[in-house]
């Protein structure tokens, strides 16, 4: 019998590939933010939008018409890449 205890791994947040948190890097620097892909088809344009401060949600608008956009995080997250705003 083993007597070692079950270590139980609580995964919480989002399922990030490849991301993780930038440890002990102060925030605000360009280059490092996480970003996905909207396709806005008001426009018919695709374009990057960024997480906000918070990282409670990816917020972006439309290059041409200025419409937000806005994709919250929720707890569960999503493994998606791809959006559109229809
Ligand atoms: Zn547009």
């Amino acid at each position: 019998m083993s007597d070692e205890p079950s270590y139980i791994l609580e995964i919480s947040g989002l399922p990030e590939s490849g991301g993780g948190a930038n440890e002990g890097q102060p925030s605000g620097q360009a280059g490092g933010r996480p970003w996905i892909g909207m396709h806005f088809e008001c426009c018919g344009v695709y374009t990057r939008i960024y997480r906000n401060r918070d990282g409670t949600a990816y917020e972006g608008h439309c290059p041409r018409c200025h419409r937000v956009a806005r994709v919250k995080i929720g707890a569960g997250g999503t493994s998606h890449r791809m959006f559109r705003a229809e």
